[in-house]
């Protein structure tokens, strides 16, 4: 018996509504209710990054079941079987690790968080406590900004290689570079976010000059 259809994780946050979202704050005129759209939708798709890869790298998986009824249920699973059964010692739910790991393969975009993890714990950590809109839109920026690193040699700087969009926001490796790439700012937008800009085109000038 599986419950595999109980697997599902927050989607990615659409291109368009990313693209509204700039177009808007560089006229000074984005509302408070796309800020939270945007927000909560990037912090449960970080949510959902950070479980999956934690069941993958450490064993430990959160219940699915439990989960939707608000109580965060943790079994540990067996790591050296692939085929090791979950079953949640609350709620009775149960599925099989390697059938959890393809299911969620399968799923809407990357799910594991690779060499960008720090930034999708960054944002958990930082967004919640966000007070103004100000804030919240610094918040977004930067994680939507990240990279993935590339440690090339030890006690050497990382390198940027893919954006940390392709786990965050719908389309391929090239449709998050083009939108990131194209995104103009306004008068009134905050400084932090030109100098966010500045250094995300650096690090990629950096990752060319590397081939
Ligand atoms: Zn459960």
């Amino acid at each position: 018996m599986t419950n595999r259809h109980e697997i599902l994780w927050s989607p990615r946050v659409s291109l368009a509504k990313i693209r509204q979202f700039y177009i808007k704050e560089a006229r000074g005129i984005c509302d408070d209710e796309l800020i939270e759209e945007v927000g909560i939708g990037l912090l449960a798709r970080c949510q959902s990054i950070i479980e999956f890869t934690e069941a993958c790298e450490t064993g430990r998986v959160r219940c699915m079941r439990c989960a939707r009824q608000g109580q965060s249920t943790i079994i540990q699973r067996n790591m050296k079987k692939p085929s090791a059964l979950l079953q949640c010692p609350v709620c009775a739910w149960q599925v099989r690790w390697r059938i959890y790991k393809s299911e969620s393969e399968k799923a809407d975009g990357q799910l594991h968080g690779g060499h960008a993890l720090d930034a999708f714990t960054r944002y958990m950590r930082v967004y919640p406590k966000c007070q103004t809109r100000e804030e919240k839109i610094i918040a977004i920026d930067q994680l939507i900004h990240e990279f993935h690193w590339f440690l090339i040699k030890e006690n050497q700087p990382a390198k940027a290689n893919k954006p940390a969009g392709v786990n965050l926001l719908q389309g391929n490796i090239r449709d998050v570079f083009n939108l990131l790439n194209e995104l103009t700012y306004g008068e009134k937008t905050p400084p932090e976010l030109i100098a966010r800009k500045k250094w995300w085109l650096e690090q990629q000038k950096k990752k060319a000059g590397r081939k």
